[in-house]
């Protein structure tokens, strides 16, 4: 039997409709342009954030799914239970270049897949001790956004920018200068 490739969902903790809206939804569109399956979001409910990150999977393509939860905690174990190891970003991790290899070697030899926790406001302690890995992209404070986009490019060598999206209605033609745009029907 031919196991299935491993996959990444992340989980975006605390959200808040008002001070978060734009960064949560960057935190979506990181995760679906760089790889992962879907996210979960969790805190506050924010509808137009679920929309806007919808509208792009249905002009860009690809099946990334979004959703909400508001028991992060729930998620957290059923995702355990599922055999997923739990990587949560933090800057009081581990060093990503400490640990990149191992993280390397479950995803891709031991065909683990990946819940990959973010936070937005204090992440509470017990995140720390659910996770199986706090990995720190560096240890100083940044974003959620930049952490996410480090992670998961280490983690598929530069190769899922180049990945392309199926049932696209708008497909990007690289040009060296100016802008060339495909739209399908
Ligand atoms: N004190 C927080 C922390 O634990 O990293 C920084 C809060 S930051 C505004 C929001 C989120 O960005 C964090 O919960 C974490 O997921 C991510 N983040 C920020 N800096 C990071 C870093 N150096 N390494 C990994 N994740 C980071």
């Amino acid at each position: 039997m031919v196991n299935a490739m491993p996959e990444i969902v992340v989980l975006r903790l605390g959200h808040r409709i008002e001070r978060d809206k734009r960064v949560t939804t960057h935190v979506g569109l990181v995760a679906r342009a760089f790889g992962a399956k879907g996210i979960i979001l969790s805190g506050e409910k924010d509808v137009n954030v679920i929309d806007s990150l919808n509208k792009v999977v249905l002009t860009w393509g690809g099946d990334f799914f979004v959703k909400y939860e508001e028991k992060w905690r729930k998620v957290i174990k059923e995702f355990k239970t599922k055999g997923w190891l739990i990587v949560h970003l933090t800057m009081y991790g581990i060093n990503i270049n400490h640990i990149e290899r191992e993280i390397k070697r479950k995803f891709y030899s031991e065909n683990k897949s990946l819940l990959v926790i973010v936070g937005a406001e204090k992440v509470p302690g017990e995140v720390y001790s659910m996770s199986d890995y706090n990995i720190a992209i560096g240890n100083q404070p940044h974003s959620e956004v930049a952490a996410l986009a480090v992670f998961l490019d280490r983690l598929f060598n530069g190769k899922e920018l180049e990945a392309t999206f199926p049932n696209a209605k708008v497909v990007v033609i690289p040009q060296e200068k100016g802008k060339k745009v495909i739209k399908k029907e």
